[in-house]
């Protein structure tokens, strides 16, 4: 059974561990501009929502390379990037609604959430749980309509406030 991951906004801090647990796992250093996910944070508001791949049936990211770089891991479902492939056109930044794939600062390439490979270090290493790695069965559409619903109203006050 494949797992997803699920994003609680109501419980994160805002510690930015998951950031850095994602760097350290792909790029082996602590930096938060080398991390596959990304917290957002509205001061204001005084909300962080990490903003995690969400690793689309339809994958849109997938659709938009005209390079065939992106394809799915059919064991964890991830959605991948082949970095030899890869052409750095950004189509897949422009088509992801959710922020998924992210412009590598040094190779200007696409680097993106891949699960790391089954056991997502965010996850394993969020001091507070507010993301989990669930069997996807086990994510009622409910919960999935909430996270998603976070994500798209936050990811729509980012734009409002440029
Ligand atoms: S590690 Fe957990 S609490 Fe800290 S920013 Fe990431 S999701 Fe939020």
């Amino acid at each position: 059974m494949q797992k997803v991951l699920l994003v609680w906004p109501e419980k994160c801090t805002g510690c930015r561990v998951c950031e850095l647990a994602c760097s350290w796992e792909h790029e082996k250093v602590f930096s938060p501009a080398l991390s596959r996910l990304q917290v957002v944070s509205w001061k204001r508001e005084g909300v962080d929502v990490p903003m995690v791949c969400q690793q689309c049936q339809t994958a849109l990211c997938m659709e938009a390379c005209t390079a065939r770089a992106i394809s799915r891991d059919p064991e964890t479902g991830a959605v991948l990037v082949d970095g030899r492939r890869c052409i750095g056109c950004h189509m897949c930044v422009l088509a992801c609604p959710f922020g998924g794939p992210a412009i590598h600062p040094e190779t200007g390439k696409i680097m993106k959430c891949d699960l790391c490979g089954g056991n997502p270090r965010c996850a394993e290493m969020c001091p507070v749980g507010a993301i989990e790695y669930v069997r996807a069965d086990r994510v009622g559409l409910a919960r999935k309509r909430a996270s998603l619903g976070y994500l798209t109203r936050y990811l729509d006050l980012a734009v409002k406030e440029g």
